[in-house]
């Protein structure tokens, strides 16, 4: 099973990305802010708790986001790869992921990390907001507290991925196609 972990801030590429890797490689996407999204749509208890904290930019709690990812791989045992898209997001989660994975004895291989520099991430953000629905896309002072959460609380994930020798670093920054195949190229090499 090839499993990897799209890391990067809010508006890094990672969910267009994704669908990319999904459509050439047959691997499951879990996006826990796609799965959020689906619960306030749905108008559930979860859903509507998550909602107020999402608004704000602000990251829900670890324990949510774990359960609804251990849920996501069991029902989907037979995969070829899963792509993790906006999760680990704190240590606590890639400790958990880690867990979770060892239990089942399918581990991450690569964590693909895009870098892209803090203007540009608002700039896309906030054009994105123009379409997307979403109300945390569409004000700059929440964006940038998105934006900080990333800073203070995920990209000390960094480290704790290239400890384990798993971190690749891919420019994010460029067209979509060309970012694409920088990325193809480190699945390819898995
Ligand atoms: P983006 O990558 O553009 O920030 P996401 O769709 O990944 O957007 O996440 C939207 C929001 O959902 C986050 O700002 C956060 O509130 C919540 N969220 C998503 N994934 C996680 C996670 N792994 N841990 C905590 N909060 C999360």
């Amino acid at each position: 099973m090839r499993n990897i972990v799209l890391f990067g801030p809010p508006g890094s590429g990672k969910g267009t990305q994704a669908t990319n890797i999904i459509n050439k490689f047959g691997f499951i996407h879990l996006s826990t802010g796609d799965m959020l999204r689906a619960e306030i749509a749905g108008q559930t208890k979860l859903g509507l708790e998550a909602k107020t904290l999402m608004d704000r930019g602000d990251l829900v709690p670890d324990e949510v986001v774990i359960g609804m990812i251990e849920n996501k791989l069991d029902s989907n045992k037979d995969a070829k790869g899963f792509v993790f898209d906006g999760f680990p997001r704190t240590v606590k989660q890639a400790e958990a992921l880690d867990k979770l994975l060892e239990l089942r004895t399918i581990p991450i291989l690569k964590v693909l990390s895009l870098k892209v520099s803090e203007e540009e991430l608002t700039r896309r953000i906030l054009e994105r907001g123009k379409t997307s629905g979403r109300a945390d896309d569409q004000n700059e002072e929440i964006v940038k507290n998105r934006v900080v959460e990333y800073r203070t609380k995920t990209a000390p994930l960094a480290n704790y991925y290239a400890a384990q020798h798993k971190l690749a670093e891919i420019a994010g920054e460029g067209s979509v196609d060309e970012i694409f195949e920088a990325l193809c190229f480190q699945i390819n090499n898995l």
